[in-house]
């Protein structure tokens, strides 16, 4: 078989297999993946059957193949296909979709939702990725490391015909997020804007974001050895925490004494929360993005007087949703949010999970499905 890294659709794309193959979690709670081969699902009402070719593996993988998030409401069940950042091909309609928008060969995304119920207060409200009911793809649904995946039809993201699947797959989680964290901060142009892990898989998403989308000034806080990307995705004021004492005096100095306009903390360190109040002017906002894994600890700085006195707001931001993901592919369509990743196989992924774990990725991994 041959790997769909451009927008091409499998030549065998209508000839569906009775059991296709899968990476799942064999063992949850250790690093361990084990490739089998699953039953491909029909499609139910209202759902379409999606030959998936390319997935972006995100430390939130990790996170649930580890059973490391104590928020989450119970352990990964053994065998769970992971995954949540799937691209690929609308290969079969379930009932009910004859006059749909979405037809089979289109090219479509599955994201960290992959369904939601449409009626409860989220989603009346249009945050649908903070849905009560959701189905969350590679946790207690099976996600996206395998070769088909059910998901309903007005659910999945159309994916635009400018961007490559293997880059268009990162931004249904990665790009989201930030895109989504950037509208609760209220990002304007010339505003200071804070990244606490400027160099990670979301982060340099973020600093090209708020840099190139947004117009903002970005100072990018993260270890030496991310300066490079972080620069090279528009940041402007680079803080090395391992070399600079007080990164709250530094951030003072940047801003004329005034401090940041807001805060993405998309790095899960409970110690980069408790710094981030420490440098927001007056009417701040922090965003809280990345989930520290272990116990639950609360935002060390986080005092009433602080927050009352200078009017601060702290909020946290999950995802993004379905008007949100549209919105963030076209900022990566029109080359304003890059990726940047490798790719490797989908028989690969302990590894990829392994170099996650030891620190050795720069940005994303996406893995080929063929
Ligand atoms: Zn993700
Ligand atoms: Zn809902």
């Amino acid at each position: 078989m041959t790997v769909h890294t451009t927008s091409n659709a499998p030549a065998d794309l209508t000839n569906i297999p009775k059991k296709h193959k899968a990476a799942v979690y064999d063992k949850p709670g250790t690093l361990s993946i084990k490739m089998v081969e699953v039953d491909t699902p029909e499609p139910g009402q209202g759902e379409v059957l999606v030959r998936l070719t390319h997935s972006g593996v995100c430390h939130s993988d990790y996170s649930v193949m580890m059973n490391a998030w104590k928020a989450l409401p119970a352990p990964t069940p053994a065998g769970q296909v992971g995954g949540h950042e799937g691209v690929g091909f609308v290969a079969k309609l379930g009932p009910g979709l004859e006059n749909s928008p979405v037809q089979v060969g289109d090219r479509v995304g599955i994201k960290w939702l992959s369904a939601v119920c449409n009626s409860c207060v989220p989603c009346l409200s249009g945050r649908d990725s903070s849905c009560t009911a959701g189905k969350i793809s590679g946790y207690y649904t099976p996600g996206t490391f395998q070769q088909y995946a059910t998901a309903p039809a007005s659910y999945v993201t159309p994916i635009p015909a400018e961007l490559d699947s293997a880059a268009a797959a990162p931004q249904l989680c990665a790009g989201v997020t930030v895109y989504a964290a950037m509208q609760k901060a209220d990002v304007k142009a010339g505003q200071f804007v804070v990244i606490m892990g400027a160099g990670g898989g979301l982060g340099h998403l973020a600093c090209a974001l708020a840099s190139k989308g947004f117009g903002a000034r970005v100072i990018g806080i993260d270890h030496g050895s991310k300066r490079a990307i972080a620069e090279d995705n528009g940041v402007e004021f680079f803080i090395d925490f391992t070399e600079t004492k007080d990164v709250t005096a530094e951030i003072m100095k940047i801003t004329g004494g005034l401090g940041a306009h807001s805060v993405l903390v998309v790095t899960a360190s409970n110690a980069a929360y408790a710094q981030s109040l420490t440098f927001l002017r007056f009417g701040g906002i922090v965003v809280c993005i990345g989930v520290p894994e272990g116990d639950l600890a609360p935002v060390g700085t986080a005092s009433p007087a602080l927050l009352i006195f200078k009017e601060l707001r702290l909020v946290g931001s999950a995802v993004g949703g379905r008007l949100q993901a549209i919105e963030t592919l076209d900022f990566a369509a029109r080359g304003v949010l890059k990726t940047h990743y490798k790719t490797a196989k989908l028989e690969d992924i302990a590894q990829v999970f392994q170099d996650m774990e030891d620190g050795k990725i720069q940005g994303r991994v996406v893995v080929e499905i063929d």
